[in-house]
């Protein structure tokens, strides 16, 4: 059964799209740590990251690493950082929260709660920066 991930980048389930090419596809989490909290993920549907091919991995590292530059460029922060779980969707991705302190990345925390509104600002000034870059 396709991820919840793929139906995204489908189209079937909507999200704030950050970044997409032939590969790889970033969006901003739905339940964010932090404004601008986004995800990488690649197309292809492997589950563990560690799993992914070495060439997707190494493509995959420099999307998020161009995406992270964006996010620090738009959101306030002392610097992006990175995480990978994967113990909710079976679809390797990579989570790149803005961090103010070490606080930011406990994924412990409640999360916050954005509007549509809020969600569609963040990730429009995220893709600018992308662009600009
Ligand atoms: P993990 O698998 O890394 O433990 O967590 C999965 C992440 O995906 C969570 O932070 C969760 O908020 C996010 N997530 C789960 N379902 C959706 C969804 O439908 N849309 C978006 N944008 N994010 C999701």
């Amino acid at each position: 059964m396709a991820t919840i991930f793929s139906k995204i980048i489908r189209g079937e389930i909507p999200s704030y799209k950050i970044y997409e090419d032939e590969k790889y596809f970033a969006f901003l989490d739905i339940n964010p740590l932090a404004e601008g909290h986004t995800l990488v993920i690649p197309k292809d549907e492997t589950d563990y990251i560690f799993d992914l091919s070495d060439e997707i991995l190494s493509g995959l590292s420099v999307c998020v690493k161009r995406i992270a530059l964006a996010i620090e460029k738009t959101v306030p922060c002392k610097r992006v950082g990175i995480a990978v779980l994967g113990l909710e969707v079976p679809h390797a991705h990579v989570h790149l929260i803005p961090l103010k302190t070490e606080g930011d990345i406990n994924f412990s925390k409640p999360k916050l709660k954005l509007s549509q509104d809020e969600f569609r600002s963040i990730a429009a000034s995220i893709r600018k920066n992308l662009e600009l870059k």
